[in-house]
Order: C-alpha cells, then structure tokens, then sequence
C-alpha cells in the first residue's frame, strides 16, 4: 500500500449522500463501521418450527400479493413452505421489493414471528430472492448500523469491498501490539465483518471478544493521541510568564480568617508553577462544592496582577460573578488591587467606566459572560479564570482567551468529572483535584419526605430560624414552562409568608432585573431574610454560610448533579446542615434511584460516577463534544482499562512512532478529528 490520502469511497451520488448521513465518507470509514450485532441465516426453519417471538430465517415461496389500503397501506404477501403458511407485511416499500415479492418468487425472509389475527407473520423482514438450490451463507450475517433507504445488504457488500482492497496495514506497531497483546487490526476486523463458519452468535455478541478489544483499544487511543497532540502543540505557543514581583499573594493569605487546606496549597503550587512557564497553561480545578476553589483562583489572580498583567473572572450567572465580585473586593481592593466589574446589566454610563478601566489600569475584571462581548478589550490579559466551567461552550472559554494573547487559563468545575471522562474527554487539559473540604464542616444531613408531609418541613423551617440560622426553599423545575415555573416560586413565596408568620420570606427568580436579584442575595447573606424562596437560579456556586437548611421541592424531577450542587449551598459554615428532599410519587425508576443515590452519598465524585451510570457520558461532556459521535465501540465504565493503556501508548507513539500515529489518526477519526478539541 502506498502512502496516499483519504480514498472518497467509490459509489454513486446518491449512495454516498446516505453513506455521509453515517459519517461515512472514506474507505477507511467503511472499514471501522462494524456491525451492531449479527443474525443467523446459516439455517433455514420451517414454519411449522417456527416459534413467536423468536427471529428465524424461513424459506417460501409466494402465493399473492396485494396491496391493501385498510386500515393503513399495505403490502400483505401470503407465503408458504412444505409445512405451513405465513404473511410478510410491509407498511412501506419500493416498487423493487413488489417486483421481487411477485407470485410464484421463491425468498428467504429473516425476522421475528408474531401470531398474528390471521395465523403467523412476519412484519418487515429482510428478504431475498433465492432459487430452490441457492446454497446457505456459512457465516452469520453482521447488521450494520444504517439509515433509511440503505438496505444492509448494500452496507454489507461495500464494506466486503473495503475489507478486500482496503488499507488494512497495522497502525500499532507490532512490538507495541504484542506487548499489549491485542490481535492484528486487519485480523479482527476480519473477524468482525466476517465472522469465520461456525462461530457461535453469542461469541460475537460478546463485546470482550479479543477482535473487539483491539478495535475498542484502537478507538480510545485514537481519541488519546488527538488530545495529546493538541496538548504537546499548545506548548509550542507563547504566553506571558507571569512571576510574582512582590508579595500580593502572602498578603491576601495573611487577611484570611482561614489557613489553606493541604489541597489548596497543592493546586496553588501546581498553578503557580505553570504560570511562571513560557506556554499557556490551561488547567481544570476540579473540586466538589464548598471544597474553597475561589480562594485558590483569587491567588493565581495575584500572582498574574503582580506579574504586572491582567486577570478575567468568567462567572455563569449574574448572581454568581456578583458575588464572586464583592468577595474578591472584599479581599483584594485593601491591598491596593483595581477590581473591575461588567455584567449585561450595568447602567450604560457605569459600564463605559468599567469598560474603560478593563482597556487601562483595572487589575482583575469579573463579570459574566459580558466579559466576552465585542467591544471589551482588555490593556493585557495575562490569566483567564472561568467559573463552572461546563456551563460554558467551547466557543464561550475560546473567546475569553481570545481577550488576550495566548493567556494562561483557569477553568474550575464543582461538577466531578469521573476520573475516565475527565482522563477521556479532558486528556489535552491539566487537571487538579480538591479532594478536600476545608476543616470543620459538618456533614449534612438528607432527608426524603413525601409532600403529604410538607406542614412538617415548614415547622421545620420555623424552629431553624428561631435557632438563629437561615434556610433555602427551592421551587420546583418545570421545564415545560419557565411561566409556570415563575407562578409556582411566586405562589410558594406568597403560602409560605402566611406559614411562617414573624419570618422574612424573601423570593429570588431568574426574571428579576440584576440590581431587584442582588438586592435580595445582598440582603439574604446579610441575615435581613430568613428564608429565600428560589428558582434553580441558585444552583451554582453561592456562598451563605449562616444559611444551613436547604428545602427542595419536587426534588424528583431534579438531575443528581442539581440535587448535588443545591445541597451544597448548606453545609458552609460551622452549624449543622440539613437538606430536605421533599418529593411526590409516584417515581419512576430513575428518578428513585437518583433520590437514593443524593441520600447516600455526600461525596461528589461518586455521586457523578453513578451518575455516568445511569445517564451515559453525553450528558457531562455537554458543549464540549458536540456534533461529535462519543465513542462508538468502547465503554467507559466497563473499558477503563484501556483508557489507561491508550494513555501511555499515546504518548509512546507521539514520540517514538509519529509516522504510525498520524496513520491511527486518519484512520479513526479522519476529517471528524477538528471537531474534538477545544
Ligand atoms: P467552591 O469550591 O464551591 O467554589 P468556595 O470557594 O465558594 O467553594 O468556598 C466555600 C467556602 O469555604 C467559602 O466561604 C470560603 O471562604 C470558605 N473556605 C475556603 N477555603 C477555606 C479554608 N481553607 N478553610 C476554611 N474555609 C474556607
Ligand atoms: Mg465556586
């Protein structure tokens, strides 16, 4: 095989139109597109064997044909072998297939047979025309994920092309391969396209058969090298190195009430050591809620702002960078450090001031996304922080960087990454994890409750209040209407005034102008309010440590990973929290498990391994991998053993093995590979 580009694969117009719909345009497509399963048409049974409920292939020959209009249309063909009859109904079809299925044609027909009103039948099965001595394939038959309007048969003898004179030459070096001990790949994807004469249907359905290892291995190290690379070429690129000229940091820790936790002082040295390199750092913090992230991204600002850059905080809600904005005022403006704020809703004359700061003399910008608008320029972006980093796109994190030239960047997340996704999807990125929660909290308390004892909870409420303490009462989603939802919080609000007669109810929802929205957070952390009714607007990242009770109502229709950041709203000071789950039957199944889960497990990271568990990785990833197939083949549960393995071969390869690393490359991800970085 000479060394050449993508073969487009060689079919018609149309076929390749419907080939494109799977992602399949080169040959070497063709080749990695492996069947779903596989059915058995080796045998043939007759009718009078032929069990509902179960697929057989049956040989028969037809005895009319006709097309029926009630009550729907129809092809309804009666068929017969020596031994019994049957009807093949088709609620769409071609001419072709009428032609084929004429009076008298002899087909094979493979699918389930129901006992139908009038005897067996079979509904849309695969046929084909045969002659009394066409001979039986010996090979099972692999099923091929396909598309309307393109039959197995014609993916089946595409690939059957492919395989005979495709490039099938080996990307893993062998040496690799054999300490791996994986088979060959032009060896499993034989199998696999072909399974050889006698092999057992559930050994092919088995996917930890040896030829699907190597191809699962093979997908994961393709996924692993792209990542790589992307992380070895960011280190070609320049960035600010930004070292400390004076002691902004020591003097920020000395006005704390607190000392760092041990995974505080880590992740600040990891971060400070990268921000002293000559190439863009880009590190995920990862840590649970209340694990104190803001302090360690306050102390990387320092160290940029006394490097004499520039620092941004991305926040995702107004709320939120509201608040983050008063603390790192709080903390930094004593110090003699400029503090800019802009938010969508600053005034036009205030948001000219801020604006004009950020271009000149401001040293740390927070705000939302208005940070990224057009139209903010920043004098000399140094360090980009983004706050919860999934809430944002790809596109969001991109154009803060975008702000400055090639800065370092800081995402934080309180949204555990399983250590497999995060090794899978985040592999280009450095990752820290708080793995501690700063001393002396106390663990919160769950509780489920049904809502026929909501008169509790509110008693409940009560008796916390007189203790000196504040609460948080969450209203439930409602994801079909953002207005009723607003007509519940309103509603909830206005009974619980009634209920709790003496307390301050307060009410926060997602409609309210920025400045109505701080007034009532500001008043909230300031003890004013007792209870704040709220929407889901509070779900992220707000830090009132008097506030030690959460109440959730219907908390059944909430995700675990909402379940899990609400709770940890509480839980910040020095009292005893508890969260109380109310919740309305009757559940379905995944939403009991989610309720048993959040009331087991206090600890994020095995909330959101579970979580992967019942959900599947789409939903972590979110904007990351958009457009983008997650992996086909592997798993990342059941195959964490090979992430690990495609990790280090990645790396291998990269440096030993280039030119069989571009070649996996093309072969895996081809054109699609763009689209997995960010
Ligand atoms: P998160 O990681 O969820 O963003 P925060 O940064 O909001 O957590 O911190 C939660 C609370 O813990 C804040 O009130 C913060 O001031 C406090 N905190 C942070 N670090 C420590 C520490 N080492 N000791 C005590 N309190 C801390
Ligand atoms: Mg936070």
């Amino acid at each position: 095989m000479t060394a050449s580009g993508p073969v487009a694969i060689r079919a018609s117009d149309a076929l390749r139109k419907k080939l494109a719909k799977l992602g399949l345009q080169t040959e070497a497509d063709l080749l990695v597109h492996l069947p779903l399963r596989y059915e058995d048409e080796t045998r043939v049974t007759p009718l009078s064997y032929a069990f509902t409920g179960e697929p057989v292939q049956v040989e028969v020959v037809v005895l009319s044909n006709e097309v029926q209009f009630r009550p729907r249309r129809q092809m309804v063909v009666r068929a017969a072998d020596d031994s019994g009859e049957l009807t093949l109904r088709f609620f769409s079809f071609y001419p072709s297939q009428q032609a084929a299925l004429a009076v008298g044609s002899r087909v094979r027909a493979f699918g389930e047979v129901r006992g139908g009103f009038f005897g067996l039948e079979m509904v849309h099965p695969r046929f084909h025309k045969v002659e009394e001595d066409t001979p039986l394939p010996t090979e099972m038959t692999p099923i091929y994920p396909s598309t309307a309007g393109l039959a197995n048969s014609a993916l089946h003898k595409l690939i059957a092309r492919a395989l005979d004179d495709g490039d099938l030459a080996d990307s893993l070096p062998d040496e690799i391969r054999q300490r791996l001990k994986l088979p060959g790949f032009a060896r499993s994807l034989r199998f696999l396209h072909r399974p050889p004469p006698g092999t057992e249907l559930d050994t092919l359905h088995a996917r930890n058969h040896p030829a699907w290892r190597r191809v699962k291995f093979d997908e994961v190290l393709a996924q692993q090298l792209s990542l790589r690379r992307a992380y070895l070429a960011r280190r070609e690129q320049g960035a600010p190195v930004l070292v400390a000229q004076d002691d902004l940091g020591a003097r920020l820790l000395d006005r704390l009430p607190f000392g760092l936790t041990g995974a505080q002082l880590r992740a600040m040295a990891e971060i400070a050591g990268d921000l002293a390199q000559p190439y863009p750092m880009q590190r995920l913090l990862q840590g649970d809620v209340g694990a104190g992230k803001t302090i360690v991204a306050a102390l990387a600002a320092c160290q940029a702002i006394s490097a004499g850059w520039q620092a941004a905080f991305m926040a995702p809600t107004e709320i939120l960078a509201e608040q983050h904005y008063l603390k790192l005022r709080d903390w930094l403006e004593p110090l003699g450090v400029r503090v800019a704020w802009l938010s969508g809703s600053l005034k036009s004359k205030a948001k000219r001031e801020q604006l004009a700061a950020t271009a000149a003399d401001a040293q740390l910008v927070v705000g939302t996304h208005a940070l990224i608008q057009d139209g903010v320029d920043f004098a000399r972006l140094g360090l980009a922080i983004v706050d919860e980093q999934h809430r944002f796109g790809v596109a969001q994190r991109l154009a803060l960087r975008k702000k400055g030239s090639n800065p370092h960047q800081l995402m934080m997340s309180a949204t555990p990454i399983p250590r497999t996704l995060a090794m899978s999807y985040y592999a280009d990125l450095d990752v820290t994890v708080l793995d501690e929660l700063p001393p002396g909290r106390t663990p919160i308390k769950t509780r489920l409750v049904a809502d026929n004892r909501r008169q509790d909870v509110v008693g409940f409420v009560q008796k916390h209040v007189e203790e000196g303490r504040q609460a948080y009462w969450v209203c439930p989603l409602i994801e079909e209407s953002e207005a009723l939802q607003l007509q519940t919080a309103q509603d909830t609000y206005e009974q619980l005034s009634v209920d709790l007669p003496g307390l301050t109810v307060g009410l926060v929802h997602g409609r309210l102008k920025a400045d109505e929205k701080q007034a009532v957070m500001g008043a909230f952390a300031a003890g004013e309010i007792d209870v704040l009714v709220a929407t889901t607007v509070i779900e992220v990242g707000v830090d009132v440590p008097n506030a030690s009770l959460m109440v959730i109502e219907h908390a059944e229709r909430f995700g675990l990973s909402q379940l899990h950041q609400l709770r940890g709203r509480v839980g910040r000071g020095q009292y005893e929290s508890s969260c109380v789950l109310i919740y309305a039957g009757p559940l379905g199944e995944i939403a009991r498990q989610r309720l048993k889960i959040i009331f087991e497990h206090t600890d994020g990271f095995e909330i959101a391994r579970q979580d992967l568990q019942i959900r599947g990785p789409g939903e972590f990833v979110g904007a990351r991998q958009s457009g983008v197939p997650l992996l086909r083949y592997a798993d990342l549960e059941l195959d964490a053993d090979l992430v690990d393995m495609a990790r280090e071969i990645a790396e291998e390869m990269l440096r030993d093995h280039p030119a069989a690393a571009e070649k996996h490359l093309q072969r895996w991800l081809g054109s699609r590979e763009e689209l997995l970085k960010s």
